[in-house]
């Protein structure tokens, strides 16, 4: 079984993009059949502002839970995610005594509602704070008490555009995954995939670095000491990881053969929008670079194993 694990729908187009095809729910369904996908897990977006644009606003379903509700026609190919933002949950007013220590969020209620509208997982997070901030930490923690894994978009330190930063290394991606232990978390997004590779700097990790791989990053090393960390292939990002350096590319896939995601995250309903990632696993496979085993582990079986489908 091929499952895809990053796709969204919607009008995800900047004001300066609007001659792009959004993704329909219908090009979504056709674009899977045309590249012999399965199965796609569906993250809705709009739970953090930073992942929000104009169009996307004023198009139909610009909230997660309407979003939800409509991936529900399509359950026989579609797993869907909920969404959050560390951020959330006002906690009321405070006591005198916690003044300066604000009690930590509960998203227990929402999160057990995602599970009646059978999400599978949480994510993409979007919002841009550290990747260590507390917040992020507590909510992680409360998805993992549930078995749902957390899918992240990793940007570089500074003002970032979206999504979790991080500094040269992963030090809070390191300081994340241990105080969260019991969660399962997916990296994504250029601030992840630069870390594959040594001696880079902090503009790195917002995009997408080429040329060969001189000695391994923070990723590989992350990889090995930490079973819950998963890496996901999706965007320009993933591709380009495993592609800049052929033979490193097929050493990383076979070495971390088990924590490593099928995806594509594809945003617009053009040709253009396209992204060949699978194309280049299944060249890999007829060349005999990746085994079959490598192959299915990485497109499907281990995805199917941390959803718990
Ligand atoms: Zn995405």
């Amino acid at each position: 079984m091929i499952i895809d694990i990053h796709t969204h729908v919607g009008d995800l187009r900047r004001v300066d993009m609007m001659d792009r095809l959004t993704v329909t729910w219908e090009r979504l369904i056709k674009r899977l059949d045309k590249e012999r996908i399965d199965k796609a897990v569906f993250l809705p977006l709009g739970a953090s502002p930073e992942s929000s644009h104009g169009p996307f606003l004023f198009a139909p379903n610009p909230d997660v839970i309407s979003q939800l509700k409509t991936a529900r026609k399509y359950r026989d190919r579609i797993i869907s995610f909920g969404n959050l933002d560390p951020r959330m949950g006002c906690a009321g007013n405070l006591e005198p005594d916690q003044v300066g220590n604000p009690p930590e969020a509960d998203f227990s209620w929402i999160i057990e509602r995602f599970i009646e509208l059978d999400c599978a997982g949480i994510g993409e997070i979007t919002a841009n704070i550290a990747m260590d901030d507390p917040r992020m930490i507590n909510m992680c923690r409360q998805c993992g008490t549930f078995g749902l894994p957390v899918l992240m978009h990793c940007t570089g330190p500074g003002r970032g555009v979206y999504g979790l930063y991080d500094e040269v290394g992963s030090p809070r991606l390191e300081t994340l995954l241990r105080q969260s232990a019991d969660t399962i978390l997916i990296g994504h997004a250029p601030g992840f995939w630069a870390e594959i590779s040594g001696n880079i700097k902090p503009e790195n990790k917002f995009i997408y670095p080429r040329g060969p791989i001189e000695t391994e990053g923070s990723l590989p090393k992350l990889l090995r000491t930490h079973t819950n960390l998963y890496a996901d292939l999706s965007a320009n990002s993933g591709l380009n990881a495993i592609s800049r350096d052929r033979a490193f590319g097929i050493r990383f896939l076979k070495e971390f053969q088990d924590q490593l995601l099928f995806g594509t995250d594809v945003c617009y309903g053009d040709e253009k929008g396209k992204i060949p990632t699978l194309t280049y696993l299944r060249n890999l496979l007829a060349e005999n670079a990746i085994d079959q085993n490598v192959f299915d582990k990485i497109t499907g079986i281990n995805a199917l194993k941390i959803l718990k489908l």
